[in-house]
């Protein structure tokens, strides 16, 4: 894996960077909402044995059965779909028709309740009556303010509660004053108003919680990026000297070791040639030479490639013996050797190197054995350079 200098940049970016997404907040404020709707099953509940109980005390209670019997199903068919959008929204599934279907259960909730205000003849317990009135109000209220973050549902509710509860005002012969009218309207736009501020106060909630789940997405890459950068060279993806003392300075490995120290050649003239951005070119590509080399390998032990700094790499292999290495060493070198060709538009660039490796020997610290493989690095380019040498 290798990551641009740019990716600096990326990561100071990444804990600014609040995206705003609608989708998520309209999500998660539908969440909210129907896990409010399923917590109020038991309040739903009480309020329908509420409903019966005054029903059960009106004279005309046999009539009145069926209009409650309507509003149990009703009832039963909001929860129904109130569940389906649930699922729909947590499995991030397209929703609107469980929204539309919603819409239509919650209309229909609205002519339920309002039915039960049906006009009572003279002589009906007041007790009764006013129960009735008062439990229905309630209803609509809690459902307004629960429902308050699907407005188009919440209104559906309460505009098909007005209209019918007006036109039982208005048509039915044992209705009370026409007047009435207006004291329905008040009631049902105090509960609107009411409701869409609980919506918005929904809203922002779930604006926050998007917002503080994606700084911590966002956090959490940039410490992995922190984390891959405080152990890799940021340009080839190899491991740094960093790493490359911190993870060596406990081993005593069981298998033979061997450090390889390869010095690209006269780096600075492909520099000083084709430009910093070529040789930056050269130094990826070597890295991953480098890299496939290691993979291809072999042996019993594992084989890490480190990027010392500037055009010098360095490998630890093991459990490979001398003549294994050297033979090894060697296809590196060809290897690298090989790079020119993939340069075709850089004209007569040379890509060399130069390649020292000597033995770790068990219970030698590893600045010993580097310096014997750099001494043979050293060799290797007073003799010609693009050639192995093994340390004396
Ligand atoms: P020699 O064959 O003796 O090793 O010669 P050389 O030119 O390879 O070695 P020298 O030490 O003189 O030059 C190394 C150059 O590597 C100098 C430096 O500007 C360049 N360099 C170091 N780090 C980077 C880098 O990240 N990118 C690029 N493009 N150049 C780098
Ligand atoms: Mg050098
Ligand atoms: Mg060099």
């Amino acid at each position: 894996m290798r990551i641009d200098q740019e990716a600096d940049g990326e990561l100071a970016g990444a804990i600014t960077r609040i995206p705003v997404d609608s989708y998520e907040i309209d999500r998660e404020a539908v969440i909210a909402m129907l896990e409010r709707e399923r917590r109020s099953f038991t309040a739903s509940l009480i309020a329908l044995s509420m409903m019966a109980l005054a029903v059960a005390m009106l004279p005309d209670a046999i009539l009145m059965a069926p209009l409650l019997g309507l509003r149990f199903a009703s009832f039963l068919f909001t929860r129904a779909a109130a569940a389906r959008l649930e699922q729909h929204v947590r499995a991030r599934l397209p929703y609107k028709i469980s929204r539309r279907v919603l819409f239509c259960s919650m209309s229909l909730t609205g002519v339920t309740l309002a039915l039960l205000l049906w006009p009572q003849p003279t002589g009906a317990s007041l007790v009764a009556v006013a129960l009735l009135q008062v439990v229905v109000v309630v209803v609509v209220t809690l459902i307004s303010v629960t429902l308050a973050a699907l407005p188009a549902s919440r209104d559906g509710m309460l505009i098909s509660f007005w209209a019918t509860a007006c036109a039982l005002v208005l048509f039915h012969p044992a209705s009370a004053d026409p007047a009435m009218v207006a004291v329905v309207t008040m009631a049902v736009a105090g509960i609107r108003i009411y409701s869409s501020s609980t919506g918005q106060h929904i809203r922002s909630s779930a604006r926050t919680l998007v917002e503080n789940r994606r700084l911590s997405e966002d956090l959490a890459d940039a410490l992995a990026h922190a984390e891959f950068l405080s152990w890799r060279d940021p340009l080839t993806g190899l491991f740094n000297r960093r790493m490359l003392f911190e993870e060596t300075r406990m081993e005593n490995s069981a298998h033979s070791r061997h450090l390889l120290t390869i010095d690209l050649d006269r780096f600075k003239t492909i520099n000083d040639t084709f430009g910093h951005g070529v040789g930056d070119r050269v130094l990826i590509a070597t890295a991953d030479a480098i890299r496939e080399w290691c993979a291809a390998l072999g042996g019993a032990g594992s084989h890490i490639a480190y990027r010392l700094g500037g055009e010098e790499f360095l490998v630890i292999a093991r459990g490979l013996d001398d003549a294994e290495i050297a033979e090894a060493a060697e296809d590196l070198r060809a290897l690298i050797a090989g790079l020119q060709d993939r340069f075709t538009e850089q004209p007569g660039i040379r890509i060399s190197a130069s390649i020292g490796f000597s033995a770790w020997l068990f219970g030698e610290v590893l600045d010993d054995a580097l310096i014997r493989a750099d001494i043979a690095c050293y060799e290797a380019k007073k003799t010609g350079r693009n050639r192995v040498r093994r340390a004396a």
